[in-house]
């Protein structure tokens, strides 16, 4: 699985490693020294309008470079970091960096874009949670409304009356408010209609044979017609092709995230989208959505 993803073939940690071996002690204790040793670094993968391809926002995803093993996947360390506590430091610096990223680009004179930020359950449940926020966010002066919060639909099930009241303060804050992975979770629809929630993310295991799975097709399609008719964006993941943007479009999904457009990238790389977003907006057409086919 590493090799087919292009990584190295370091075994780094799997979900189902649940005893406390010497050997997870040991990459604990190497996730510890990446955090103080800088070796994690935020990338930004860009979001985009599909109907216009203006770009609209920036999702940070955090990268390992590790002396030795090289780029290590935040698939193989994320869990790692969830299971030992690890995830609350280190989404705390993600936190911090992203903001203070998105408000540096607008204070070169970049046009505003959001940035998004992935929060993992324990992060989520920690009880300082939005203190933390209110802390980065007055620190870095950065306008809440250029912050999005991507959680899961399994954050957004557990403890229903504590989630409502965490999403609503961030609401209340200005902060949008994502559901990553829509669709492979157990979300209540019943619940969905409830939480303070902007925008579903598409998962791009749905995405990927869009043009020739009926059945992913019509997952898709329903996911966009949910969000639109609760008055949601919605995004996809994971595409790679133009004929997947054309049909999500084709369908009404309003915006598009994936190897089409591009990879996450390092924030020096960033600031090429904006140059190019800024150019496509002076005098650009705004081309109106698609109305949805029943
Ligand atoms: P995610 O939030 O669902 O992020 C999307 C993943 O899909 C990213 O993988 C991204 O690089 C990848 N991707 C984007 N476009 C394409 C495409 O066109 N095709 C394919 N095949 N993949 C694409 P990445 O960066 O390896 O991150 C994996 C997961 O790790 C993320 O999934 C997220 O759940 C988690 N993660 C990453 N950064 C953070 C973080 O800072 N905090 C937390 N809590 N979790 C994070
Ligand atoms: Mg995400
Ligand atoms: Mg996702
Ligand atoms: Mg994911």
């Amino acid at each position: 699985r590493a090799k087919e993803e292009g990584r190295n073939n370091y075994q780094f940690y799997r979900p189902d490693m649940h005893v406390r071996t010497p050997e997870m002690l040991i990459m604990e204790s190497n996730l510890r020294r990446a955090m103080s040793e800088n070796q994690l670094q935020l990338y930004y993968q860009p979001q985009y309008d599909l109907a216009s391809r203006q770009l609209i926002g920036l999702e940070a995803l955090v990268r390992w470079k590790h002396p030795v093993h090289g780029m290590i996947s935040p698939a193989d360390f994320i869990p790692l970091a969830e299971d030992t506590g690890l995830i609350v430091p280190l989404g705390q610096w993600v936190m911090k960096t992203a903001c203070a990223q998105a408000k540096a680009w607008q204070e070169q004179g970049y046009a505003p874009v959001r940035v998004a930020v992935n929060i993992s359950a324990r992060e989520f449940r920690q009880l300082d949670f939005i203190d933390h926020l209110d802390a980065i966010l007055s620190e870095t002066g950065l306008d809440p409304h250029w912050l999005e919060l991507e959680i899961t639909e399994s954050i957004a099930m557990q403890n229903f009356d504590e989630t409502i009241m965490t999403l609503t303060d961030l609401k209340i804050r200005g902060v949008h408010l994502a559901i990553d992975d829509f669709g492979t979770g157990y979300c209540s629809l019943g619940y969905l209609k409830r939480f303070p929630i902007s925008k579903l993310k598409i998962d791009q295991s749905f995405v990927r044979d869009i043009n020739r799975d009926s059945n992913d097709a019509a997952i898709a399609t329903s996911i966009i017609a949910l969000g639109r008719s609760m008055h949601m964006e919605v995004i996809a993941e994971g595409v790679e092709r133009e004929d997947q943007a054309q049909l999500l479009l084709a369908k009404g999904c309003h915006q598009a995230q994936g190897f089409l457009f591009s990879p996450a990238v390092p924030a020096e790389q960033v600031v090429s989208f904006f140059s190019r977003a800024q150019e496509k907006t002076r005098g650009a057409r705004v081309i109106p959505l698609p109305r949805i086919s029943a």
